[in-house]
């Protein structure tokens, strides 16, 4: 009989935290395992209760009230940015408040996570919890260069000189939409939108079109780009007549060679 999962495999599962190998090897054996499964149940109720609303039921207050300052500083370091710019971004633009909320709720659940694991740590072995910091480390690393991207995009979502364009889906191509922001004097483009899933050995690719000139690469963007998007830096100063995606193969070329999926003209948004 195979061994069964790691204990803490389950919280990490059930929160979306385990990935690669170590996901697909606990997969494989959660199928096959009854006891596991009952595991993995009981684990994703404790992810449900780890929820920002819930946290009462899990952790205790003395750990809840550490997270809200650390939540809060999270915060309140991307407001300082925002207001660097000195602008107020236009109604329009407010949703893209809500992104980054997302993107403070996630934090919220991965300190969640961490709390209920120090809160539980005297039943865990030192080896479990090593591993665990290990990972923690990871996703700390990953924030960081995710916190480069928030950056990027309060300047530009807030800029008056931004322009933003609808891309529109094309006839006979995977259906999709999505949005595009960008400014030229600040040489960044940020991409959001979900198109249908591309082939395996397909990618799809963004593009700005210059007002003369051929077409230049913002790099690859994913077919589901709805909650993250894409931040992508381009040479500063190119004036932009449209922005376009196609579908490439796999990893893109330095120039489009497929079917355009999504097109947007500057100035038609
Ligand atoms: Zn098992």
């Amino acid at each position: 009989m195979e061994a069964h999962a790691n204990p803490e495999d389950f919280d990490l599962y059930a929160l979306g935290a385990l990935d690669g190998e170590e996901r697909q090897r606990f997969e494989a054996h959660v199928r096959s395992c009854e006891a596991c499964q009952k595991q993995l149940a009981q684990a994703r109720e404790v992810a449900a209760l780890v929820g920002l609303t819930a946290a009462e039921a899990a952790v205790p207050p003395a750990v809840k009230a550490r997270l809200m300052e650390k939540i809060q500083k999270d915060k309140d370091a991307t407001q300082q940015a925002a207001a660097q710019t000195a602008q107020k971004p236009a109604r329009k633009r407010a949703r893209w408040g809500l992104r980054f909320s997302l993107g403070f709720a996630m934090a919220a659940v991965v300190l969640a996570l961490v709390c209920f694991w120090l809160w539980k740590q005297d039943t865990l072995h030192e080896q479990q919890l090593s591993h665990m910091m290990a990972r923690l480390e990871k996703t700390q690393a990953e924030a960081r260069r995710n916190q480069a991207d928030v950056r990027a995009m309060t300047r530009v979502v807030s800029a008056p000189d931004t322009v933003q364009v609808d891309l529109a889906h094309q006839a006979g191509t995977p259906p999709g939409t999505a949005h595009v922001f960008y400014n030229g004097r600040m040489g960044i483009i940020i991409y959001t939108g979900v198109i249908a899933p591309a082939p395996s050995d397909k990618s799809y690719q963004l593009w700005l079109v210059p007002d003369s000139g051929a077409p230049v690469s913002a790099g690859l963007v994913e077919a589901d780009q709805a909650t993250g998007a894409a931040v992508a830096h381009l040479p500063r100063g190119l004036a932009a007549k449209a922005f376009a995606v196609t579908l490439e193969p796999k990893g893109g070329r330095p120039q489009p060679t497929g079917p355009k999926v999504l097109v947007g003209t500057v100035g038609n948004a």
